[in-house]
Parts: C-alpha cells; structure tokens; sequence
C-alpha cells in the first residue's frame, strides 16, 4: 500500500469538522510553525520539501514564494487557486469536499510564511455546494483562534475570505483569476510582471494551488527532508490523481511519485484495469490541456524505460514522445475511443473558454473546431489534416496566456500519434458517420 500525506485521515468520520481534525493531529503543524518555526524557516523547509506546484505547471513552490516582493508598508496576499475547471481533473474538490481544514490549515501556515494578512479562495462557481463547507471550516477555525487577531498569542493576524467564480474555465488562470477577483472580466494579464510583484490590487500576491497549500501541512509536520523520500529526483511527496475514463475504478487518489503508470492503470489499489477486459489505447495523463500519449508510448518511453507517475518520466521525450503530468486529470481510452471525437470535445471547449483578447487563440480555436466537425462528420479532406497542424502550429507560443497553448497541444499530439484514423475518417466518411453513436455533440 502507497503511503499517503493528504488523504491518510480521509476515511475517518466526521474529519469534515474541527473537533474531529483536531483529535487526529490537525493544526499541530500550525502551532509548530507559529509558536516554534518562524516565517522564514517554513519557507526553507518548503523549499527543502522541494514541493512543486499541484495546479499543473509544476512551478518550485518554495521558489516563488521566495520572489514576494516586500515593499515597506504595502500589504501581501495569498490567494488560492481552487478554480479546478480542467477536463478530467477534480482532486482539489475532493480536498476541499472531505478535509476542508487541511486547507485552511495550510491556508494558515502559508499566509505566515508569506507575512500575508488577508488570503482568499476562488473557487470554481460549478462547485457550488463546496463553499458552505470552507465557510464552515474558517468559521469553526476562528472561533478556536486559529484565525482572526493575534492568533496563538504570536501577534500574527489572519483572515481568509472565500469568493466564488462564475463559470469561467479561464479565470483558472493566474492573472486572469485576479482580475476577477477584483470584480472585473477575467481577462488573464500579461507576464511579467508576475503577481509575486504585482497581483491583487497591484500588490504583491502569491497564488497556489488547493493541493500545494494542503501539502504544506504535512511538510511542516514531517519535515522537507522526509517529504522527499516519497518520491523520485525533482518530483518529491505525494501526488492526487484524478482518475477517469474506460477504467473499473475512477476516483481520486494519492500516489507516491515513485509508482509506475502501469502500476497506476492495472493495480487494484488504483485503476484496477480497464473496463470490460479491453485493451488500452491511449491516455492524457495530465489535463485536457497536455498532449495525448498513445499504448506504447504511455507505458515506456520511447527509450524504453518505465514510465514513471512523475513530472520527469511522463514529460520524457518532450512532447515528440512524451506529455506531461499537469494537473493529475488522468484520462483513459480504451480501444473503442475515437481519438478524432475525443479532440473535437476538447477543441469545443477551448473555441468556447477563449476570452477572446488574443487573435491566434480567439479564431484559431474555433477554426480548429470547425475543420475537425468536418472530419469527424464525414466532410474532411485529406488536406484538412496538414490544415489542422499548420493552425495549432501558429496559436502554440503566439498568445498572452497558456490557454492558446492548451488548446493547440491536444489537436498536435492527436495527429502526431494518430495521423491514420483522421485519414481513416477523411477516406471513411459514410462510415465515419455511422461510427457516431452515442451522444451528438449538437
Ligand atoms: P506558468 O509556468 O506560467 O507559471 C507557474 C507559476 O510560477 C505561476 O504562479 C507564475 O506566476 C510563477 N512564476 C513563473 N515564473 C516566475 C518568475 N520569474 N517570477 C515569479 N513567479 C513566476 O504556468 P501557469 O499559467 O501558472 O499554469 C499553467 C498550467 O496550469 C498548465 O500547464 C496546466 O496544466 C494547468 N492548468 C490547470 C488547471 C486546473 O484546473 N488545475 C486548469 C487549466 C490549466
Ligand atoms: Fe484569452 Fe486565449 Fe489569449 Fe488566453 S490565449 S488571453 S484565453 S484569447
């Protein structure tokens, strides 16, 4: 059995709740960094743990936290990332749905770290149940003083606010998510400057993922140098997956990032397999956004080592022969899957997130979308395919922020892996229809 940090106490009853939380360990890692620690020595064991940012970049978490600017008399914030709004991934819910004071508990080591006063939640407007219960959990950690003013007798003050979103896969992003934070249109800032140096209000503000905040609780618990060992080289501690697709069990679960993906797929303690016997045929290991891996790819590199659950090993190759780990949506296709289907979903999506500031990404996206309805539809030609890549091609690295990149990736490592079933439907295309059933997308 895979050891666990996040979710070790998940299963007790009632740890939705203070009293439960407390009974169990919880806010001992708060005291130990108030009372014992001190600001900048839990910034070095975050920077020891060597905790890399859980939203999908991967970004060294004790590094930007290292690059708040701190000018006299300016206030800082800590804002947390809980817009999970990307396809196949839903493991920050889980978090925030059965451990909410694993949160707010890393909302408070983090927010003393960063010598922030005010920390806030955005949170994904679809997860509408979720809010009431992170209000509950501030509300029962204020009332024992672990919030509020001078908490623990240290003089440190803290209050966390929660604010939801209105259905905006882009406001996920960074600077985007600011903007809205501050009762504006979620249109993602230009970078640099970085929030670090300039976020909320024009303040210097740190933004991070549900689970890497959470991840700084067991971190102070433990300790930066035991947190390594549950992991392999520069992908150190423990990992939520969000498993779904064609598999006999889909869920959330947490992986030590030394397991191989074999394992992850086919290991009753995880997947358990595909569904109904069959056989694999590709899987997008990190996110709608990373590119898709097929079979012989997904469990060896193409130098025939073991792919391994880790930010290096999916990434192997780059993307010519590998993907990346992302933000831990872990989408699985079996044989049946149509690879073309799959990558209009994915296209529809992002024509319809686009905000639209940036010209490669507002009409490339749709353009996309409309060549690969035709293909998939039975109206493509055999040049629509080179048509496909030469669009992604001039969206990926020409737009203000990664949602251009995320919409180009998907349609490249479709037709880079996969270039004979869209040939097969541009030859097929009375087939091709048939092979439509189930749900239309119109
Ligand atoms: P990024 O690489 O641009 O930035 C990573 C983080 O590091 C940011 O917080 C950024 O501000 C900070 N940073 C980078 N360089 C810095 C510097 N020099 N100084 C200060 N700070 C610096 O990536 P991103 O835009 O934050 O995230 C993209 C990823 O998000 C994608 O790879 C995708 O996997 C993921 N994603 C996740 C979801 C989700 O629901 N979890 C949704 C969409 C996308
Ligand atoms: Fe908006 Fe797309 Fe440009 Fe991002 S890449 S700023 S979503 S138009």
């Amino acid at each position: 059995m895979g050891r666990k940090l996040l979710l070790d106490k998940a299963h007790i009853e009632g740890i939705r709740y203070y009293d439960t939380y407390r009974a169990n360990g919880g806010y001992a890692a708060a005291e130990k960094a108030l009372k014992s620690m001190g600001a900048e020595a839990v910034v070095e064991e975050v920077k020891k743990s060597g905790l890399r940012g859980r939203g999908g970049a991967g970004f060294p978490t004790g590094l930007k936290w290292s690059f708040i600017a701190k000018p006299e008399g300016v206030p800082r914030y800590l804002v947390c990332n809980a817009d999970e709004s990307e396809p196949g991934t839903f493991k920050d819910r889980y978090l925030m749905e059965f451990i909410p004071h694993l949160l707010v508990e890393g909302l408070l080591i983090s927010s003393f770290a960063l010598g922030a006063n005010r920390a806030y939640i955005y949170i994904r407007g679809e997860y509408a149940w979720i809010p009431d219960i992170l209000e509950q959990a501030i509300a029962e950690a204020k009332n024992k003083g672990w919030l509020g003013k001078n908490i623990l007798g240290t003089g440190y003050d803290l209050e966390i606010f929660v604010q939801r979103g209105a259905g905006a896969y882009i406001c996920g992003e960074e600077t985007a998510l600011l903007e809205s934070l501050e009762g504006k249109r979620g249109n993602p800032r230009i970078k640099p400057p970085f929030p670090a140096v300039k976020g909320l209000w024009g303040c210097p503000t740190v933004v991070n993922n549900v689970e890497t905040i959470a991840a700084v609780v067991p971190i102070i618990n433990i300790g930066g140098d035991e947190y390594i060992k549950f992991g392999i080289g520069k992908s150190t501690g423990t990992k939520l997956i969000s498993a779904c697709g064609n598999i006999n069990k889909p869920g959330v679960y947490e992986i030590e990032m030394n397991i191989s993906v074999e394992e992850f797929i086919y290991s009753d303690e995880y997947c358990g397999g595909i569904k109904g016997g069959k056989r694999l045929k590709a899987c997008i290991p990190g996110g709608s956004s990373v590119p898709v891996l097929p079979a012989n790819l997904l469990l060896k590199t193409a130098k025939g080592e073991t792919r391994m659950m880790t930010y290096e090993s999916l990434n192997d190759g780059g993307f010519a022969t590998g993907s990346m780990l992302g933000s831990g949506g872990f989408i699985v296709m079996d044989e049946d899957q149509c690879i073309v289907r799959n990558t209009l979903t994915f296209a529809r999506f992002y024509h319809h997130e686009s905000c639209g500031q940036c010209s490669p990404c507002r009409e490339g996206t749709g353009w996309m979308k409309k060549v690969l309805h035709n293909i998939e539809y039975g109206k493509g030609k055999m040049s629509d395919i080179d048509l496909l890549w030469d669009i992604q091609r001039k969206i990926e690295g020409n737009t203000i922020c990664p949602l251009g990149d995320a919409a180009a990736w998907p349609v490249a490592a479709a037709i880079r892996h996969f270039r004979d079933e869209f040939e097969w439907h541009v030859k097929h295309p009375d087939e091709a229809l048939t092979r439509n059933f189930g749900l239309a997308h119109y």
